[in-house]
């Protein structure tokens, strides 16, 4: 059974640098809350892949593993945040990732007299980073994460969640753009931390752990701040 949240709609967000496991973590408590998961890559590789003109501008910063600017970013972030299901409550998968886009999302939540219901740092140590980034791959048709070394699909090649038998891997995921993903994260996203606990809002959790632990400290937060 799933445990909807029932109070005004959570905005949660979940910090942390590439490795760390927000998609992961913020798929499994999307299945259990009811939350939309809401990934500011995911939405930047979409519009890669339809040839946008914000794909288009945002391709090669994505491939060196940069920050796209804010002002395409909140673009995408907007129009996203204006559509009916997210209603839900979200969980913010990659966003913010610089000053100004967390400035831009107090004030759009400001504006509709809402504010971030938690921030969550999770912890991690980096060179761990780039050996779990460098072997995951996802099912193509539903999106499961899996990884050459931590996490194989009980049937070779066949996804557990849905059976498909298409995988990919993201054109940024190779030890060279990790190390850029990295330094991006720790000169632009880091200092986000201060911002959330100055706010009041900031929970940390240990993600080097395994990933049904990490899970139920965050279920724990969310049902603390958003139940
Ligand atoms: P992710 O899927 O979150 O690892 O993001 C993949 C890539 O998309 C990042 O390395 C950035 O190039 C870009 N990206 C995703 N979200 C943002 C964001 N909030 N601000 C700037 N760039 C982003």
């Amino acid at each position: 059974m799933s445990d909807a949240v029932t109070a005004s709609p959570a905005v949660l967000i979940l910090l942390g640098p590439p490795g760390a496991g927000k998609g992961t973590q913020a798929r499994m408590l999307e299945e259990r809350f009811g939350l939309i998961q809401l990934s500011t890559g995911d939405l930047l590789r979409a519009a890669v892949a339809a040839g946008t003109p914000a794909g288009l501008a945002a391709k090669a910063v994505m491939a060196a593993g940069g920050l796209v600017s804010d002002d395409i970013v909140l673009d995408i972030l907007k129009d996203r945040m204006a559509e009916p299901d997210v209603s839900a409550g979200v969980i913010l998968d990659g966003f913010p990732r610089t000053a100004g886009q967390a400035a831009a999302l107090d004030q759009l939540l400001a504006d509709q007299g809402r504010a971030v219901s938690a921030a969550i740092s999770l912890e991690v140590d980096d060179e761990a980073m780039v050996g779990r980034v460098a072997g995951r791959y996802t099912c193509a048709t539903c999106g499961e994460g899996y990884h050459d070394e931590f996490k194989q699909p009980a049937r070779a090649g066949i996804c557990d969640k849905c059976d498909g038998t298409e995988f990919k891997r993201r054109a940024d995921d190779n030890a060279e753009t990790v190390r850029e993903r990295l330094k991006a994260y720790h000169d632009q996203t880091a200092p986000l931390i201060a911002h959330y606990r100055r706010m009041g809002v900031l929970e940390t959790v240990d993600a080097m752990g395994d990933i049904a632990g990490i899970a139920s400290a965050l279920g724990g937060i969310v049902q603390r701040k958003a139940g």
